[in-house]
């Protein structure tokens, strides 16, 4: 049965588009399942029905015109119960309403079983027999089985082939695919796929125009990989067997002969590049094998993709990685790191698409800071086909719009000159100070991590720096960067900022952000070897990165420290045992260095619970809500598919902050937020209720915050959180928030998201 449903699941995934992929379902299904018909029945949202969409058994031209109302018939009773149905005898069965146009008189047994994703019925799989029978408990379990795996192919056959139909020359539609909104704005430009190095399967179809020298990169790859192997051969002859000497054989025969050098040079030929003729090749012959009877045939399929990617890896040593942008670059890719985002000329840089994420990804977060939109999580986006496509994406919403009609083009438009309009009305605030109506002030500091942003003129609006992510320098170096270095880079932000204060966080790396020079796999990332975790393991590489802090500030002292991932009172004082080292070293040393202040990130649910032992040690607190909402309501910040659950409203949240500033405010230390919470209007009125005494965030943010603080008084806010604590629902939390934005004229500044 496994493999049966691997082979079908695999059919299904490689299906161009969702017609074709139907049909594999309903052909396969009938012969594995051995039964009359099967057939399948998508939900058309719009009109509220199931429609046959795919048969086998039934009558085709009923395809597309039969429609069962949600609710109706026994296909409707399948999708509104959410479960399998299983009748011995259809026609009697009260629900039973007769379709004429299929045939479908002399069939009896029913199974249905519906297709879920997410918790959303897509539509119904059916099978049906003529004699009266109810289907067997392993049948019904083969089908529930299958079924909870074709969501997902279906959805992205769908879009694949929606794609497909709106790259045709003369097409005047445009595909949609949904994701969820990473950054705000919106950004129309063209796509620029991203992808790890030597991994065949996620190339994508790139179109070319010198063909000879492409060609003649592919041969020059092979050769290479040839006698690469023919050395290894060499080498094992007297160690491996002869049947797997017999393999290499095979495999170089295979490299030299027509099947795959021929039908690669051809796809090259057809005016794919190099690596796109070289993936489908190989996956055509990786299919064939995959789909043998024999089990040591189908093993073999390892074997090809292996030697795909031996030449690939060659090719790709030839060829320099990063891409020429285009002027108004859009990066797409299944999972786009931060070093990727930062290789691109930020003047390039329009937008952001990725098929992994969500908002609270490093990746989006960074687009965030540059004020660059991006669309995290669009899980069923067939990457591969869109390199140089057009696109429009719609941070907002979380829309990726490919080759966009003029009508979509010209809606955009609109939107992108209210954007515009509404940045004229907050500018006019730029110079206002941050203070609520009864004379509260909340400073508001700006969280950057490129170089680039600390030119940025949008700056001058912030009260200092509350975080500078330090790991992301790190990340665009080739080796950890050294002490002179690491003080030219803090020097030129300390200097752009002084006198306002700048807050160097020490290096955090490992979750999602990896060093290219200091790969740490692990399998729970983000429960692993992280932030402060790394620091206090290398000593060196700690007080490296404190001592350039420290030297940096000398006679602007407007440095403050901050350090990432506390969870026990024991780091806190290892760490300010090493700040201390450093400190007493540079003075030794002669320089002028001053101890400037020291606070801690609290980001882990740990930290709750310490704060008062911990405000004994450090300056002031800065809580990371990106990490913490994470942490407490065990929700990976980077998985699409709980991102739904990722709420910072979350009444669990509020508490833990509550805690906090409550805790430190006692001993006389204050508290900053520096998650992406503290640039979310609605999140700042609960924040500003809950006391904190300034915020962090996105210098594209800044402007929107600061109308807010001067909008409402703190007593207001008060109110409003007494309210939001009767409230057990992190959205009904959120809708009261909105809807107090909305009463005091600020509904522009509403955004969708958690
Ligand atoms: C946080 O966790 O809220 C935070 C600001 O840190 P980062 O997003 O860099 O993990
Ligand atoms: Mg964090």
């Amino acid at each position: 049965m496994l493999d049966t449903l691997r082979r079908i699941i695999q059919e299904v995934n490689s299906a161009p588009d969702l017609e074709q992929a139907l049909d594999i379902i309903v052909q396969r299904v009938r012969e594995s399942v051995e039964v009359d018909v099967a057939s399948v029945y998508l939900k058309d949202v719009e009109h509220g029905q199931y429609v046959l969409s795919a048969t086998e058994g039934l009558r085709k031209d009923a395809v597309g015109r039969v429609r069962f109302g949600l609710g109706k018939g026994l296909v409707g009773m399948v999708g509104e119960r959410e479960e399998p149905v299983n009748i011995e005898d259809a026609p009697s069965h009260p629900r039973y309403r007769f379709a004429s146009e299929t045939g479908e008189n002399p069939y009896h047994a029913f199974l249905g079983v519906p297709i879920i994703q997410y918790g959303t019925v897509l539509g119904v799989l059916v099978v049906r027999q003529r004699e009266h029978r109810r289907f067997a408990e392993q049948e019904e379990a083969f089908l529930v089985t299958l079924a909870a795996q074709l969501a997902g192919a279906i959805t992205h056959a769908g879009a694949s082939g929606d794609i497909a139909h709106a790259l045709q020359p003369s097409a005047n539609v445009s595909a949609v695919l949904n994701g969820l909104p990473g950054s705000p704005g919106i950004a129309t430009g063209q796509a620029l796929v991203v992808y790890p190095p030597a991994n065949l399967g996620v190339i994508p179809d790139r179109v070319i125009t010198d063909i000879d020298a492409e060609i003649e990169s592919f041969r020059n790859a092979v050769n290479a990989v040839q006698d690469d192997m023919r050395d290894y051969a060499n080498r094992m002859s007297s160690i491996l067997p002869a049947e797997e000497l017999a393999l290499f054989d095979a495999l170089l025969m295979m490299l030299g002969g027509d099947s795959l050098m021929g039908e690669t040079i051809e796809r090259i030929r057809a005016g794919n590049w190099a690596p796109g003729a070289l993936r489908e090749t190989i996956g055509q012959h990786v299919r064939v094998f995959e789909s043998m009877e024999d089990s040591y045939m189908r093993e073999r399929a390892s074997d090809i993709r292996d030697l795909g990617r031996r030449i690939l890896t060659r090719i790709q040593s030839d060829v320099p990685v990063s891409s020429v942008p285009y002027p108004q670059t859009i990066l797409v890719g299944e999972e786009i790191s931060v070093g990727q985002l930062a290789e691109i000329p930020v003047e390039s840089l329009a937008g952001i698409v990725s098929a992994s994420g969500s908002s609270s990804s490093h990746v989006a977060i960074l687009a965030h800071a540059m004020g660059v939109p991006a669309v995290m999580g669009v899980a069923d986006m067939p990457v591969g086909r869109l390199d140089g496509q057009m696109i429009i994406a719609d941070g907002y919403r979380g829309d990726v719009f490919i080759n966009p009609s003029q009508l979509v083009r010209r809606e955009y438009l609109r939107l992108q000159m209210e954007e515009t309009e509404l940045t004229e009305v907050l500018k006019n605030i730029s110079e206002q100070p941050s203070i609520t109506p009864d004379g509260v002030n909340i400073p508001l500091y700006l969280n950057i991590g490129l170089l680039s942003s600390v030119e940025n003129e949008m700056h001058a609006n912030g009260d200092g720096v509350g975080l500078y992510r330090t790991e992301i320098p790190f990340l665009m170096q080739d080796r950890f960067p050294g002490e002179e270095l690491q003080l030219r880079i803090y020097r030129k932000a300390l200097e752009a900022f002084a006198p306002r204060p700048v807050t160097l966080r020490t290096l955090d790396v490992g979750g999602d952000k990896s060093l290219p020079y200091f790969p740490v796999t692990e399998d729970n990332p983000f429960l692993g070897w992280r932030g402060i975790r790394i620091s206090l393991d290398h000593p060196e590489i700690f007080l490296t990165q404190i001592r350039a802090m420290l030297r940096a500030s000398v006679g602007l002292n407007n440095l403050t420290i901050l350090l990432p991932m506390i969870s026990t009172v024991t780091e806190l004082d290892h760490a300010l045992l090493l700040i201390n080292q450093a400190l007493g070293e540079l003075l030794e040393e002669g320089e002028q260095v001053v101890r400037p202040p020291v606070g801690i990130m609290i980001e882990v649910p740990s930290a709750l619970y310490q704060v008062s032992a911990m405000a004994k040690r450090v300056d002031f607190f800065s809580i990371g809500t990106n990490d913490l909402t994470q942490y407490l309501l065990a929700v990976d910040r980077n998985n699409t598919r709980v991102a739904g659950l990722y709420q910072t409203l979350h009444p669990a949240v509020l508490g833990a902050i509550k805690q906090v500033i409550d805790q430190a405010h006692v001993l006389g230390k204050p508290v900053s937020v520096c998650g992406e919470m503290a640039g979310d209007p609605a999140a700042v009125l609960a924040l500003m209720g809950l006391g904190v005494n300034s915020l962090s965030m996105s210098a594209s943010n800044l402007p929107r915050v600061k109308w807010v603080i001067r909008s409402f008084t703190q007593d207001e806010t008060r109110d409003l959180l007494q309210q939001a604590w009767l409230l057990e629902e992190p959205r009904a939390i959120r809708e009261l928030y909105n809807s107090v934005l909305e009463q005091g004229g600020l509904g522009g500044l509403i955004r969708p998201g958690n």
